[in-house]
């Protein structure tokens, strides 16, 4: 079984005066999505630093019954925290197979499903320097490297993002990929089409707290947001 159960009670991030995100409660069940939308500043990317230990929070987090809030970001990806981070993650100076190797040497065991398999585009490119692919090729591989590490929450922050519209649709199926192979997906996105075709749990986030818990399936929820994103 790949996935397990992300749960973060009361999560706060502040940086210095500012408080970027206050209170927020969410779980992830396995094999399920739970996308965050909401405005630019709204504190989409700070959760998820957040929940990865990326920057100080306080509040629970628990994968399954394992409470990882008091360990740091490097534990917890070991415990099966998977996090890619917004921006295309790669070691531009080493192979795409190199890439896949120094994330596999990071899990905690062998991880159950292959990255290549998920993602089968990327066989070809084995070779290939990731500096040298293009923007949406790194992308795909900062998610099989992710997937490479073992984990069994996936948090994604705007994975689609700078894509073309045939590679977001491409996303949008490893993403369901990720999901129906039991791993509990946490993502940041701005596109809502991500949630409503992910059929995704959605949370929407305004000023740091969450304004509105709907289905990606609700026919209120761009009329939800776009007044989230007005206000
Ligand atoms: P975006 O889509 O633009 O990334 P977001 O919803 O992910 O937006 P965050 O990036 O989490 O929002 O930012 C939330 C708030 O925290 C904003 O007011 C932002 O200016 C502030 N903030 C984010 N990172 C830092 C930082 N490193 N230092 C100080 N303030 C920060």
């Amino acid at each position: 079984m790949n996935g397990g159960r992300l749960k973060v009670d009361a999560l706060s991030v502040r940086y210095g005066g500012v408080t970027a995100v206050e209170d927020l409660s969410l779980t992830v069940e396995p094999g399920t999505c739970l996308a965050l939308l909401g405005a630019n500043g709204a504190g989409k990317t700070s959760t998820l630093r957040g929940i990865g230990g990326l920057e100080p929070a306080t509040g629970g987090v628990w994968l399954d019954d394992v409470r990882l809030d008091n360990v740091p970001a490097s534990r917890r990806a070991r415990a099966g925290l998977g996090h890619v981070l917004e921006g295309r993650h790669v070691f531009k100076s080493l192979s795409v197979a190199e890439n896949l190797r120094v994330a596999a040497a990071r899990a905690a065991g062998k991880p159950e499903v292959d990255p290549l398999d998920l993602l089968p585009e990327l066989r070809p490119m084995e070779r290939r320097l990731a500096g040298g692919l293009s923007g949406g090729q790194q992308q795909m591989l900062a998610i099989a490297r992710a997937v490479a590490g073992g984990p069994r929450v996936i948090m994604l922050d705007e994975p689609t993002n700078g894509l073309s519209p045939k590679l977001v649709g491409r996303t949008i199926e490893i993403l369901a990929d990720l999901r129906d192979a039991g791993f509990a997906v946490l993502l940041v996105e701005q596109r809502v089409e991500v949630a409503q075709k992910l059929e995704a749990d959605v949370v929407v986030l305004r000023h740091g707290h969450v304004a509105h818990r709907v289905s990606g399936t609700d026919p209120e929820l761009p009329g939800l947001l776009q007044a989230a994103y007005l206000s």
